[in-house]
């Protein structure tokens, strides 16, 4: 069996903004704050984009905050999706119906996004149901503990341990190759996302694609 646990934004799609701005436009009304300060998205959890907004506007970083923020995030997310020009990056449609079409294949998400968001995300492109098992971004600042949580949903999913040299995550930021790292698994970075390929070859991953268009590279590794 092998493993495939996939990030989502600009691995395999992009929204249009209607991510990020779902989750500023949620802050600024609900905490009062017109201009948030800039705070990295791309590879982080929601979870650690909550923490260091609340931290840089000095509201508390507690449970509590995070619970609302999130559900007026997921308010605006539904909203946005459609108003936005996001698409699904190239190659990713074939290669999750060809990786569907296997026996050998679990396909899951390890994703920086809350739950719910990666599912109203994957839903809007009609990709959900592709993924049988996740890890996601609600609970944790690290996205190292994100990959533990996809892993352990893995093997619920499995009902048994996946050999670590079976497992792949895909994913399109130096954070994904590191979270990769930190459970032992493979990692496959696709520049597809706002990291340069150059960037992502410093951080070593196992391959580094442009794109998932020819995932040939991929497959043949997978086995
Ligand atoms: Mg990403």
């Amino acid at each position: 069996m092998v493993v495939l646990l996939f990030d989502i934004d600009g691995t395999l799609i992009v929204t249009g903004g209607a991510g990020g701005d779902a989750l500023l436009h949620a802050f600024s009304e609900l905490f009062g704050v017109a201009e948030p300060q800039e705070v990295p998205f791309s590879g982080r959890t929601d979870r650690g984009i909550a923490s260091n907004l609340f931290r840089a506007h000095a509201i508390p970083d507690t449970d509590a905050n995070w619970r609302q923020l999130r559900s007026a995030y997921l308010q605006r997310l539904t909203a946005y999706l459609p108003q936005r020009e996001g698409k699904i990056l190239p190659g990713i449609a074939s290669l999750l119906d060809r990786l569907s079409a296997r026996t050998d294949c679990a396909v899951g998400l390890l994703t920086g996004n809350a739950r719910d968001g990666a599912r109203l995300k994957l839903e809007h492109y009609q990709l959900y149901h592709h993924f049988a098992f996740g890890g996601y971004g609600d609970d944790h600042v690290d996205r190292d503990d994100v990959a533990r949580e996809a892993l352990r949903a893995c093997r619920a999913h499995l009902r048994s341990e996946p050999a670590p040299d079976r497992v792949w995550v895909i994913g399109d930021t130096p954070l994904d190759v590191r979270c990769a790292r930190a459970v032992g698994a493979r990692v496959a970075a696709v520049a597809t996302g706002w990291d340069s390929r150059e960037q992502l070859a410093a951080a070593q991953p196992d391959l580094l694609l442009d794109t998932l268009e020819e995932p040939d590279a991929l497959l043949a590794q997978i086995g």
